[in-house]
C-alpha cells in the first residue's frame, strides 16, 4: 500500500518521503510496546486517539517508531497549520534557544514578546488601536479574556453557547457545553456562566442567522440581562462541538447587540484562527469586528503560546500585575509565532486553506451523493468536515463515525473525530501538505465508506 508522491512540497519540516507507507499493522510492534509503558506510566485521564508513537513529521506526513508513514489530517488538532517543524519555525527557534531560554517577561523582558503583540494588533480584525498578552494555551488565554471583560465591564455574567468548546480548566469547564469526557466528575464548576442556543443549520432547519440570534438574544435578556454580563464568548466556527457554522448573520446580529449593551463580544479562535478557514481569523467570512480574539493552537507551530489581542481600552482596564504568569510569552515561543505568520504570509497560506478546502469539500460532496450517512459537509477552508447519520435522517451515528475512523488509521490516515453525539469526523490538515496526498486520503476515504456498514 506504498503511494509515493512526486511533488513533495517544499513546506514542512524533515525532507520526509511526502507519501503514505505502511509496514506493519497500524499500531505496529513498537508502538504497541510503548503504549504498554504509556499504561504502565502515564495517567488513565490522559487519552491516546491513535498510539502510533512518532518519530518525525512534516509536510503531510507523520513517521512512527515502526517505520510507516501517515497521512495528516489532524495536524495535532489544528496545531502544525504551517507544517510540523516547518523549516522558519526550526530555525527561528533554534536561534532563540541557543541565545536564552527564558527570563520571564514579567520581570525582565525581551523583545520577541512586544513583535509577536505587534504582529497580533496588526493582522487581527478591525483597525482600531489594540493590545495583546500572552499565555500558555487556549484554555489560560480564555480565562483571561474573561478577567478582562468583567474588570473592564465591572460586570460578571459570561454567555456561551450549545456545543462550544472552551478547554478543561475551572472556569473553562463551566464554558463547556458536553460533559464526556470533559466534566463529569470534575465539578463544582465556576458560577455566573450561561448557555444560549446556537444556529446549526443541519440541525436547525429554517431558523436562519437573524431568528437563531433573536432566539439567543432573547434567552440572554430574559435569564441573565445584559446589566449582569460582562461577556459573550463564541467559536465563530465550533471546533470541538462538531465544526458547526454557524448560518449567516448570526454572529454579526450578537456583536451588534453587544456593542448596544455593554458586553464585550469575544471570539474564541483557537482552532479556527492564522489561515486555517481560508481567511486569517474565521470571523472575517462574516464580517464581524470582534472587542476580543483569543488564539493558541495555530499560532507557534506547535510550540505552547496563547494570546488575547483587543480593543485598548478593554485590555487596558485590568491593573499593572493583574495579568501574566511565569512562562506566558515564553521567547521560545515567541521566536516560533513569528516565523509562523511569516510563513503564512509568504507562503500564500491563507489562500492554499482556501484550496484544501474546495478540493477536500468536492470529494466529500461526491461521497454524500453516493452514501446518504453522509448528513453534511460542511466547515470552511482546512477546517471540513462530515456529520454521519442513519441514513436518509438527521439522527447521529456515533458507531459509524467511530468504525470508519478506525478503518482510516489502519490505512494510514490520521483522521479525528468530534461533536456533541460523536458522530463527526473532521479533517485539519496542514497546509504544507501536497495536493497528491490530499487526494490519496480522499481515496481511502471513499474506499473506508465503501466497506464499512
Ligand atoms: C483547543 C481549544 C481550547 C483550549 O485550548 P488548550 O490549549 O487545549 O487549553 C479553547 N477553545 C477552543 C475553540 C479550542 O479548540
Amino acid at each position: 500500500m506504498t503511494i509515493t508522491t512526486p511533488d513533495a512540497t517544499t513546506t514542512g519540516g524533515p525532507a520526509l518521503p511526502q507519501e503514505r507507507r505502511l509496514v506493519t499493522a497500524i499500531p505496529g510492534p513498537k508502538s504497541l510496546e510503548l503504549q504498554a509503558r504509556k499504561s504502565a506510566a502515564v495517567a488513565n485521564g490522559v487519552g491516546t486517539t491513535l498510539p502510533v508513537y512518532i518519530t518525525a513529521a512534516g509536510g503531510g506526513v507523520l513517521v512512527d517508531v515502526d517505520g510507516n508513514s501517515l497521512i495528516d489530517l489532524g495536524s495535532g488538532i489544528a496545531v502544525t497549520t504551517v507544517g510540523n517543524a516547518a523549516p522558519k519555525v526550526v530555525a527561528a527557534v533554534q536561534e532563540q534557544v541557543a541565545a536564552f531560554t527564558h527570563t520571564c517577561f514579567m520581570v525582565t523582558p525581551y523583545a520577541g514578546y512586544v513583535e509577536v503583540a505587534e504582529a497580533l494588533n496588526r493582522v487581527t480584525p478591525g483597525d482600531h488601536d489594540k493590545r495583546t498578552a500572552l499565555f500558555n494555551s487556549g484554555s489560560e488565554a480564555v480565562e483571561n479574556a474573561v478577567k478582562i471583560a468583567r474588570k473592564f465591564t465591572g460586570k460578571t455574567g459570561v454567555v456561551v453557547f450549545d456545543h462550544a468548546y472552551h478547554g478543561r480548566t475551572n472556569l473553562t469547564m463551566a464554558m463547556t457545553a458536553k460533559n464526556m469526557p470533559y466534566k463529569d466528575g470534575f465539578g463544582p464548576f465556576a458560577s455566573d456562566v450561561y448557555r444560549a442556543p446556537l444556529s446549526y443549520p443541519f440541525r436547525d432547519s429554517g431558523v436562519d442567522g437573524a431568528a437563531a440570534a433573536a432566539r439567543a438574544i432573547d434567552l440572554i435578556d430574559k435569564q441573565v440581562g445584559a446589566d449582569n454580563l460582562a461577556a459573550i464568548v463564541i467559536e465563530p466556527i465550533q471546533g470541538e462541538g462538531g465544526f458547526i457554522v454557524p448560518a449567516d448573520g448570526f454572529l454579526r446580529a450578537l456583536t451588534e447587540w453587544c456593542t448596544a449593551n455593554n458586553v464585550v463580544f469575544v471570539a474564541d479562535e483557537v482552532q479556527t484562527g492564522f489561515a486555517r478557514t481560508g481567511a486569517m481569523f474565521a470571523v472575517e467570512h462574516d464580517d464581524v469586528i470582534p472587542d476580543l480574539i483569543v488564539t493558541a493552537k495555530g499560532i507557534a507551530g506547535g510550540l505552547p503560546l496563547s494570546a488575547v489581542t483587543g480593543r485598548a481600552e478593554i485590555m487596558d482596564s485590568a491593573h499593572v500585575g493583574g495579568l501574566g504568569g511565569t512562562y506566558g510569552g515564553n521567547p521560545l515561543a515567541c521566536a516560533a509565532a513569528l516565523a509562523v505568520l511569516e510563513t503564512i504570509e509568504s507562503e500564500g497560506l491563507v489562500a492554499r486553506a482556501a484550496k484544501i478546502g474546495d478540493l477536500m469539500k468536492e470529494r466529500l460532496h461526491a461521497l454524500q451523493e453516493r452514501d446518504a450517512r453522509v448528513g453534511d459537509v460542511r466547515g470552511r477552508g482546512a477546517m471540513i468536515a462530515v456529520e454521519l447519520v442513519k441514513a436518509g435522517t438527521t439522527e447521529p451515528d456515533a458507531d459509524l463515525t467511530k468504525k470508519v475512523a478506525t478503518a482510516a488509521h489502519a490505512r494510514g490516515v490520521v483522521v479525528l473525530t468530534c461533536g456533541t453525539y460523536g458522530n463527526v469526523l473532521r479533517f485539519l490538515p496542514p497546509l504544507s501538505i501536497s495536493d497528491a496526498l490530499l487526494a490519496d486520503a480522499c481515496d481511502v476515504l471513499d474506499e473506508v465508506f465503501a466497506v464499512t456498514a
